[in-house]
């Protein structure tokens, strides 16, 4: 059902917090088995992190396919009403009967008028930084978040945009669907279970102060690079050195950057190397006289995963370098040098490259944003590892993971909560 204030009845059976695959795998297995289900999400569009990268491994197929079957899933089912740009602000009650505050964000643009046209942005005169490329180019302060945002709606950045003193892309609607006086609005839902699927955000790279992100231009991180590759990322899919745009032949990727780490993200992210691998293809694929070093501690592709090392190993300008890597510098013309150690020999080496990935982990978002929900209990990394009565985990707010484990996951919350409904 199209997402806006939802009309008749405020009743679910159950609510889901995140909208990323977790929460959408969630969604649809208690709709489709007849239940209503409300999907609350923050952002202005439904897929989550997933949404922002190029490839899955191990297939190498693109996410899109996976999402868009999701999203005409929803789209055909009156039983899901999902809310973006919203917040829980509030919780009381019991299982089989919760009461739940909804904060709805003001988008500023009438989701049923709304056409995507983007005569707004044309006229906007502010920009601002995209988040979706994870800040490595612009949009406008009205904006489409990126071209296959479900829904395919405009928003506006309150934080920049100049409202009414401006007021200019209202004058360039045709379909009057801009209000720069949209307010928040609460409104209460009742719900008999709560799934809590509020995924994943990249650990913050500049914290790593000795892998020179941040201070080097051409060091980036891993979501980075699933942005870079993308047709429709910053370069338009084209994996090339921020600094002088130039296609790198050599890349570095550096693993458990700040993962395992007592100093930083203590625990293994799970899926990094796989990551890392894949992206490696990328490179490969898109400059053939390309060659990437992966610095690992170890290589972690549990079960049938292995065959995609086995694959990915057999590439020879795939090089796979046992060590830590302790610093990178920049060396005198410009590239990077990657210092790093032999866990087993104690063996130094200098590795010069033109890029470096690095591969930092995820880190839970009720790390540091928590929930009004009293029996939400957290382990010290921020991961909702937990069983409570009427309220399940699901997805990466549980622990690290990929996204076939994700969906499995989502299904099996689905279930305890239909158990509650039920009764
Ligand atoms: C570099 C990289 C590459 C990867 N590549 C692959 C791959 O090729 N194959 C693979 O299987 N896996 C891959 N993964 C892992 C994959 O991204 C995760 O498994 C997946 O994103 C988990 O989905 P999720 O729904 O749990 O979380 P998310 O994707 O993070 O979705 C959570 C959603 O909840 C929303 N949310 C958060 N807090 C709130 C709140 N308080 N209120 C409302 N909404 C909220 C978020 O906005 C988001 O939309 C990769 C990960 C990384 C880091």
């Amino acid at each position: 059902m199209r997402d806006s204030i939802p009309s008749g009845s405020l009743n679910g059976n159950i609510l889901v917090i995140g909208g990323g695959i977790a929460g959408l795998s969630a969604a649809l297995e208690a709709s489709e088995a007849g239940y209503d289900v409300f999907v609350v999400e923050k952002k202005p569009y439904l897929g989550g992190r997933v949404a922002q990268l190029y490839r899955y491994f191990p297939k190498l197929c693109p996410p899109y396919c996976g999402l868009e079957i999701l999203f005409r899933r929803i789209r055909t089912n009156p039983k899901i009403r999902y809310l973006t740009m919203a917040e829980v602000v509030d919780v009381s009650g019991e299982p089989g009967a919760f009461d739940v505050d909804i904060r709805l964000n003001p988008r500023y643009v009438d989701l049923e008028k709304c056409t995507a046209c983007g005569e707004c942005a044309k006229v906007c005169p502010v920009e601002r930084d995209n988040d979706f490329n994870y800040g490595m180019d612009k949009t406008k302060a009205i904006y489409l978040p990126h071209d296959l945002a479900f829904p395919m709606k405009y928003v506006i950045d309150d934080s920049v945009c100049k409202k009414l003193e401006c007021a200019k892309c209202v004058e360039a609607c045709d379909y009057d669907a801009i209000n720069l006086n949209m307010e928040a609005k609460t409104i209460r839902i009742k719900a008999e279970s709560i799934v809590v699927a509020t995924g994943w955000k990249p650990y913050d790279a500049a914290k790593l102060d000795n892998l020179g992100f941040g201070v080097y231009e051409n060091v980036i991180t891993n979501v980075m690079m699933e942005r870079l590759a993308a047709f429709n990322g910053p370069t338009k899919g084209k994996i090339v050195r921020p600094s002088d745009g130039k296609e790198p032949k050599t890349v570095a990727f550096v693993q458990c950057a700040g993962s395992r780490d007592e100093n930083h993200l203590p625990y293994c992210s799970a899926i990094c190397c796989l990551a890392s691998m894949k992206q490696a293809t990328y490179l490969r694929e898109q400059i053939p006289d390309s060659k990437a070093y992966i610095f690992y501690i170890d290589i972690r592709a549990p079960g049938r995963l292995e065959d995609f090392y086995t694959k990915v190993s057999q590439d020879e300008n795939i090089v796979f370098v046992k060590g830590k890597v302790a610093k990178v510098e920049e060396a005198e013309n410009g590239n990077l040098v990657v210092i790093a150690e032999n866990t087993l020999t104690g063996e130094k080496t200098r590795t010069e490259v033109e890029m470096v990935v690095l591969a930092t982990g995820m880190q839970p978002e009720l790390f540091e944003v928590k929930l009004p929900i009293e029996e939400l209990k957290l382990d010290d990394y921020g991961f909702a590892n937990f069983e409570s009565p009427g309220i399940y985990a699901a997805g990466v707010a549980m622990g690290p993971a990929d996204v076939a484990s994700v969906v499995e996951q989502g299904t099996a919350a689905a279930l305890k909560g239909i158990q509650i409904a039920k009764r």
